[in-house]
């Protein structure tokens, strides 16, 4: 990360601690590692990008419901889904540094720079030639196609290394391509382990193995295993979904970047059922569409891209990322999978219970293939507060910190300020807030210089200011001031719901996607 982003992204971090939006876990005895706490702020944000979630995909498609499966579930659950074999990474330590490392990122590492050496000589090149073929250039010249041979074998040679579970020719390749340890610059590297990212805790008073449960490490088999209470209680007719935003846990070898990598975090999944033979065609209407999603925010359609799923997980026929420039560069932010019909077939192999759809047009029951599509809400939330943090240098020379936060999303709607803590100003300000707060989260503060509170609610990220001065009480006029372009507008006190309304209503926001 240039030195430059990994300030901005300090900066970020310590305005989300000193403004009521994330905390580290347990601070007072000094943390714990990759876990925090929403604050005050934090908990609104994060409870208005899931209803900007759930409404899209419950209101906005009849045939997707929602549930909520607890966290712990059978523990042969996690057999079926392979969880207990094969949810693992390959950790490696570097000797010297004594730091830890997951052997397949490192390894991607040196894929992303051949990558990024390959998106150099395409700029060059557009720079130069006029009529620029990207395709045909890719293929043609000599630097390019070397350097995309490169990257085949080294995922060819990563991608059997994993699938056969054979470390040491994951150790030997770290050995072959030469990496370094960024830290202490040395190869001194352990052995390659496997390791398990699941949680487990005993459930009953007998501790032995078979009272061993797991806390889920994903959202999506608590939906499989309701797959069929769902479509016969609420008479689904396949294609449909089920809907689901929970906790999930991982005990992940390296967390690090924040709540971009999290021990406990939360996941909004959608599992849609579909025909088996039409699962490729639903696979491209929810890749588009929730890119469409993520774009509608207004972040800057330029900061998210696909990124095609080379190595496919053991369940996947067909995979994608939809990435997001984060502080830290493009990252995944929302993975979408064909899962085909792995997750259903195997809980009826492992339950001995019957997971199937009955279509009474073909007259033939079928185990659904399923399409998922499945976003972090802390990484989703990342996403928007970092893109919304602005350091700017305003006119008067003065700097001012601002969360330009799409106003649906912001924590509070209107700020509503009385200029001053006396004559009749604040009961006036109070009959403001009383009219505005059935429709609009709304904050009340009369502590403080205007400036002062107005350069606050910047930094919370609160779209409008109104202030109620003097004038209000003979007029029953205010000003509003608007977080983004700081203008300030008098205008009567009954017209500042439908001023606002629009801007921030979460229905007008969902109603463009
Ligand atoms: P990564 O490759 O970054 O570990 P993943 O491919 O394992 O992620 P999925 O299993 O596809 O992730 O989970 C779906 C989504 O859940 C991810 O796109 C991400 O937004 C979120 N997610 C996964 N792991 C974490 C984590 N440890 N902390 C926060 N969010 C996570």
């Amino acid at each position: 990360m240039a030195n430059q982003e990994d300030n901005l992204f300090k900066n970020v971090i310590s305005h989300a601690k000193e403004y009521g939006f994330i905390f580290p876990s347990s601070e007072i005895y000094d943390g714990l590692s990759a876990v925090y706490d929403y604050g005050q702020n934090g908990v609104e944000l994060k409870n208005n990008i899931k209803e900007y979630w759930w409404k899209f995909m419950t209101l906005l498609h009849e045939n997707i419901v929602g549930i909520d499966a607890a966290i712990f579930m059978h523990p042969t659950t996690w057999k079926a889904s392979g969880h207990v074999d094969a949810f693992n990474d390959p950790m490696i330590d570097n000797k010297d540094s004594k730091k830890r490392y997951r052997a397949d990122q490192l390894i991607e590492g040196v894929i992303e720079k051949l990558e990024e050496k390959i998106e150099k000589e395409v700029e060059k090149a557009a720079k130069r030639f006029e009529n620029f073929d990207r395709t045909m250039f890719l293929t043609t010249n000599a630097r390019v196609v070397e350097y995309q041979k490169k990257i085949d074998e080294i995922n060819e040679r990563m991608k059997g290394a994993l699938g056969r579970g054979d470390m040491a020719d994951l150790k030997q390749l770290i050995v072959d391509l030469e990496i370094a340890d960024p830290i202490s610059g040395t190869k001194n590297w352990t052995e390659v382990r496997q390791f398990n990212l699941m949680f487990s805790t005993e459930m009953g008073s007998v501790a032995d193995d078979a009272n061993k449960i797991y806390l889920r490490p994903e959202t999506a088999q608590g939906i499989f295993v309701n797959f069929l209470n769902v479509q016969k209680t609420g008479r689904m007719k396949i294609p449909f979904g089920i809907a689901q935003i929970g906790k999930a846990f991982r005990n992940e070898i390296v967390a690090r970047q924040f709540i971009f990598r999290m021990r406990e975090f939360e996941q909004m999944e959608m599992q849609f059922f579909v025909k088996p033979g039409e699962e490729m065609q639903w696979y491209e209407f929810w890749k588009a569409k929730r890119l469409k999603w993520h774009q509608t925010l207004g972040l800057g359609t330029e900061n998210y891209r696909y990124h095609d799923h080379l190595n496919l997980a053991h369940y996947a026929n067909a995979a994608c990322d939809i990435q997001f420039n984060f502080p830290m560069g493009f990252r995944e932010l929302e993975g979408i999978h064909s899962r085909t019909d792995f997750d259903l077939k195997s809980h009826e192999k492992f339950s001995g219970k019957k997971l199937q759809y009955f279509d009474s047009e073909d007259n033939q029951n079928f185990v659904p293939y399923v399409v998922e599509t499945s976003v972090g809400l802390d990484r989703m939330f990342l996403s928007v507060l970092a893109s919304a943090y602005k350091e700017e240098k305003l006119e008067d020379g003065s700097d001012r910190v601002v969360l330009k936060i799409p106003a649906p999303l912001a924590p509070n709607k209107v700020a509503i300020l009385p200029l001053m803590k006396k004559d009749g100003l604040p009961e006036k300000a109070m009959e403001i807030m009383n009219l505005l707060k059935f429709d609009f989260r709304c904050f009340y503060e009369e502590k403080d210089a205007i400036g002062k509170r107005y350069r606050r609610q910047d930094a919370l990220g609160t779209p409008y200011c109104v202030t109620v001065d003097h004038q209000t009480l003979q007029d029953n006029t205010v000003t509003i001031r608007d977080r983004d372009t700081m203008k300030q507008q008098r205008v009567a006190m009954d017209a500042v719901r439908s001023i606002i309304q629009e801007s921030v209503s979460m229905a007008e926001l969902l109603k463009k996607i």
